[in-house]
């Protein structure tokens, strides 16, 4: 790497902490955070799966451990925090990426769906944010990076309610980028598009005309892998931005552009 280009995105030595680390886009953008040198925190619930991701990264060379979390829970957040801080002392990158997804028509999905989706796409977010940002404030630095959706700006059928935890996602990320900006903590989204995960696998598996028609209404003509969305992790977990704050960047293909 160029000197210069090394002052930009490097991460040496920096704590990542990547809710739903395990896999998916989280664990995509636990590997690229690692790669620019992080140290990964892995917190997803399954305790198996965590360990199973941290050990990957480890065996690849890089510094990581999984920490089981619901962030769905106050106290689990913040037991997860606290073992951050007695093991490697600071956190320097939050990446509240864990979330769920029901579909349905929007007046037809239960109400134990709506809480479900409430508690981890939005409070989970809120909770995990607040008790990392305290420590972040302290040190008057840190960088919080936030998985909304392109469906926080357009609308699709059957994700009505998903797609409003992630407009809520996107609004709270202006909201903390404005409180915390003068303590230089920077808060921004992602937005994916559709990106095959375990997410959506089962469901594209019984509709493979959805998947080839959304496919078809891209300008770049696929379905998103989730390593299109790890490198705009590491640029909004770098010093590189730390002049944008409160944004969600859409990675979709073109989608929403056309
Ligand atoms: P996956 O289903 O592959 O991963 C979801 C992750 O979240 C898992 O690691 C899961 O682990 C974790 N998780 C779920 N609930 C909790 C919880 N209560 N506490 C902690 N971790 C939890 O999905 P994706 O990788 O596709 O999704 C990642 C993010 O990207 C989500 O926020 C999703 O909404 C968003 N997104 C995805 C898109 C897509 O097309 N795939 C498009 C736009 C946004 P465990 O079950 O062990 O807790």
């Amino acid at each position: 790497m160029g000197e210069n280009l090394r002052k930009y995105f490097d991460l040496e030595g920096r704590v990542a902490i990547v809710t739903g680390g395990n896999r998916g886009i989280g664990f995509a953008i636990a590997c690229a955070l690692a790669d620019a040198g992080a140290w990964i925190v892995i917190a997803n619930r399954s305790e198996r799966e965590g360990q199973e991701a941290a050990k990957r990264l480890v065996e690849a060379g890089a510094k990581a451990i999984a920490v089981p979390t619901d962030v769905s829970k106050k106290a689990s957040v913040e037991q997860m925090v606290q073992r951050v801080l007695q093991e490697w002392g600071r956190i320097d990158i939050l990446v509240n990426n864990a979330g769920i997804v029901a579909r349905g028509p929007v007046e037809a999905i239960s109400e134990e769906e709506i809480d479900q989706m409430y508690t981890i796409n939005l409070k989970g977010v809120y909770l995990a944010s607040v008790a990392v940002g305290q420590h972040m404030k302290e040190r008057k630095k840190g960088k919080v990076i936030n998985i909304s959706s392109v469906i926080a700006v357009m609308a699709l059928p059957e994700r009505g309610f998903y797609s409003a935890t992630k407009a809520a996602v996107s609004q709270l990320t202006r909201s903390f980028a404005l409180e915390w900006a003068p303590y230089r903590i920077n808060v921004n989204a992602i937005g994916p598009g559709t990106i095959r995960t375990e997410l959506n696998r089962a469901y594209f598996e019984a509709h493979p005309e959805d998947a080839r028609r959304l496919a078809d209404a891209i300008p770049l003509k696929r379905l998103g892998v989730p390593q299109d969305i790890a490198p705009l992790a590491i640029y909004l977990a770098s010093d590189a931005s730390d002049y944008v704050t409160g944004q969600t960047f859409l990675v979709d293909g073109g989608w929403s552009a056309v």
